[in-house]
């Protein structure tokens, strides 16, 4: 998607007045990159037509230029029909706070549960009890059950000739007794949309009353998705969505149909198979991926889950003020590498979406972090902080001391300087500021 939507805003650039011709020919750009990112067509008519209304009212001038103008038009309206404002679990309620998970067999309930048992743990400090109301194949109370011990929550035991509607009320129960903060309830999954199990899960949803009603999507299953999607919002008050295999669907078109078509808020994404790849969804930062313009908060979300929260804290709130110097650069490399990395990082940053494969992979090699580490090391405090001050003599100097050369060493200094010149433009700067502030 990120790819064509790009196409399309290339039409306008360099133009300095929008014309009838010309946005034409953008949305038509638009529209095809939709298509192929298997967007339902409903919601790209939908879509469009806002565009199309909007358009005309675009105010170009005051230093935008009608491609920019555009492309802050296109991102306003994604973010829009992907949900608008993030939107989180509720669990205010008399615990235990009961969250069903509903949705195709294979479409990632099980693995999500275990997901988002852990999340719940680690992030909001809750005690958590699983339960497996799918009595249709033993394999999948204990593939709940295995995963349960994996993310050390407790789990609730069950067969397969036990009921649904009575395994949770036994759960429930227990989970009273025991103080559990919150109760997840997998259900067993269906091949496709078959009245008799429809049925069945509408009458388990009444009977268990769950505060929250997840359905769980494959997001590769394309205009499939949005199908289901349907199927399922009419059948049960739902109060979310979890769409699951992201890490497999580059085109990101279930997340636009799925929104639209159910009307209710994606909560999560299943970014991956290890258990710790649950995210929790803000629709901007979505749209900014698809637009190609990077996902800079989730970047620093996920390093602030791996590593020092308070170290993080501090570059956010520095980035945000363009206070970003050398040695917290070697900070990050050194937390990079705990993490595993530039690589797994990479994708993640701005503008990293148009780099070829070929160049990354220079990169990554001209960037080898225990030489920028050791580049950095050989620097003065006073260098680190005003890097204009290295020049020719203290080049060579900081050259010998890390055993490495000139070249390396100005290569690093032209990293760091392209990074402070992107971390300083407006966009990003406001992002870091929200973070610093509200996230941290
Ligand atoms: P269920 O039938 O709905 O309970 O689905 P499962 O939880 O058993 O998942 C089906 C398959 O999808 C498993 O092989 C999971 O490992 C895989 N899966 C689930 N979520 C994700 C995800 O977010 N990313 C990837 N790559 N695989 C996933
Ligand atoms: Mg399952």
């Amino acid at each position: 998607l990120t790819e064509r939507l790009q196409n399309s805003f290339k039409v306008l650039q360099g133009k300095n007045k929008l014309s009838e011709s010309n946005i034409k020919e953008a949305i038509r750009e638009v529209r095809r990159a939709l298509l192929e990112a298997d967007v339902a067509l409903e919601v790209i008519k939908v879509f469009l037509d806002q565009v199309q209304t909007k358009v005309l009212g675009l105010k170009v001038g005051q230093g935008l230029t009608p491609a920019q103008a555009f492309i802050k038009l296109v991102e306003i309206e994604l973010t829009e029909i992907i949900g608008g404002e993030a939107e989180s679990l509720d669990l205010k309620i008399q615990p235990p706070a009961v969250i069903m998970l509903a949705g195709l067999q294979g479409a990632g309930k099980t693995t999500s549960i275990a997901k988002l048992a852990l999340y719940l743990k680690q992030r909001e400090n809750k005690k958590v009890l699983v339960v497996s109301a799918d009595v249709y194949r033993p394999a999948a109370i204990e593939q709940l059950e295995v995963l349960a011990k994996q993310v050390e929550v407790n789990f609730f035991p069950s067969t397969i000739d036990d009921k649904p509607s009575d395994i949770v009320a036994s759960a429930k129960k227990y989970a009273q007794k025991q103080f559990f903060d919150v109760l997840l309830v997998d259900t067993a999954g269906r091949l496709h949309i078959d009245e008799q199990m429809m049925d069945e899960i509408k009458v388990l949803q009444k009977k268990v009353n769950p505060i929250e009603t997840l359905f769980v999507v494959d997001s590769m299953t394309g205009q499939d998705a949005a199908h289901t999607a349907k199927a399922f919002a009419d059948a049960l008050p739902l109060t979310g969505v979890i769409l699951t295999k992201i890490d497999g669907d580059a085109r990101g078109g279930a997340a636009l149909s799925v929104r639209h078509i159910t009307g209710k808020p994606i909560k999560f994404l299943g970014v991956g198979e290890k258990i710790d790849t649950l995210e929790p969804f803000h629709p901007e930062r979505v749209v900014s991926r698809l637009l190609g313009m990077g996902d800079v908060l989730s970047l620093v979300e996920e390093i602030s889950r791996k590593v020092d929260h308070k170290k993080v804290q501090k570059y956010t709130r520095q980035m945000a003020k363009g206070q970003f110097d050398l040695s917290d650069m070697r900070d990050q490399l050194l937390q990079m590498e705990q993490m595993g990395g530039m690589e797994a990082l990479m994708d993640k940053l701005p503008g990293m979406g148009q780099v070829p494969q070929n160049v990354k992979n220079q990169m990554i090699v001209g960037t080898e972090t225990k030489k920028m580490i050791a580049i950095i090391n050989s620097m003065t405090p006073k260098e680190r902080n005003h890097i204009k001050l290295i020049k020719g003599s203290r080049k060579m100097r900081i050259a010998n001391g890390s055993g490495t050369n000139i070249q390396v060493v100005n290569k690093l200094i032209k990293q760091f300087e392209k990074m402070q010149k992107k971390m300083s433009s407006g966009k990003i700067q406001k992002m870091m500021a929200k973070m610093a502030g509200t996230d941290g």
